[in-house]
């Protein structure tokens, strides 16, 4: 890496705080904190940091108001959010708010770890990849996270984009989503949250790229084999 990456904790238990600026430091990351939303926010709006993580239960603005707020500022922002252990639906709604990962509480180092250097990965990735891509009447721009049909604009987060450029690379067959949390999440476990974290992004670009989402001509499920882009 030429660069240490920054990271921003915006948690507001200072025991947790502190144990994760420590497993930071140790890993070759330069943290920095916040310990409520609202500080938190200002602080991830002035845009200087690589990754964010982002606890749910903050003072003053939540982690989803939080997640909402950057997302809007800044649609390549990479963004973690530390969940309860049990909390299904606080997961899901932080990726539907367009956090690009999630680590449950709480969380093994190494997993943490894990989810960090391959969302940094990623994020280093579809910049790197950025070209045109065209199918149907869409005509999408990778690195400046846009698209085009007929006349209408619709913008995509870097995690939505990811999604669709590698569809688009292996548009000649189904992938399952398995490889693709191994290979753009960075993981491949087979809980039913995590393939749940795929599907979600699928049904995001459903909305913004198919003239009729709950019939979809583009982005299509095969039964038991994946998600296929069709390109003609
Ligand atoms: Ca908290």
């Amino acid at each position: 890496m030429s660069r240490t990456a920054k990271i921003l904790i915006i948690e507001d238990e200072q025991a947790i705080r502190a144990g994760l600026i420590d497993v930071l430091v140790y890993h070759g990351f330069a943290p920095d904190a916040a310990e409520d939303g609202q500080s938190g926010l200002d602080k991830a709006l002035s845009g200087q940091y690589d990754l964010i993580l982002l606890d749910v239960m903050l003072p003053k603005l939540n982690g989803f108001e939080v997640c909402e707020r950057i997302r809007e500022a800044d649609r390549e922002q990479a963004i973690i959010m530390l969940t309860a252990k049990s909390g299904d639906e606080d997961i899901i709604h932080g990726l539907q708010l367009g956090a690009d990962d999630y680590v449950a509480k709480p969380f093994s180092v190494a997993q943490l770890v894990e989810r960090i250097k391959a969302v940094l990965r990623r994020a280093k990735v579809g910049q790197e990849e950025a070209h045109t891509l065209c199918f149907g009447e869409m005509e999408v721009d990778t690195r400046n996270l846009c698209g085009r049909r007929n006349n209408d604009e619709i913008a995509f987060t870097r995690r939505e984009m990811d999604v669709l450029q590698y569809l688009h690379k292996h548009s000649d067959r189904p992938v399952p989503r398995e490889e693709l949390l191994a290979r753009l999440w960075g993981y491949a476990r087979n809980l039913n949250i995590e393939t749940r974290t795929v599907d979600i992004h699928i049904a995001k670009l459903r909305r913004k790229i198919e003239p009729d989402p709950a019939q979809p001509q583009h982005l299509l499920t095969v039964r038991g084999a994946g998600y296929r882009l069709m390109v003609d």
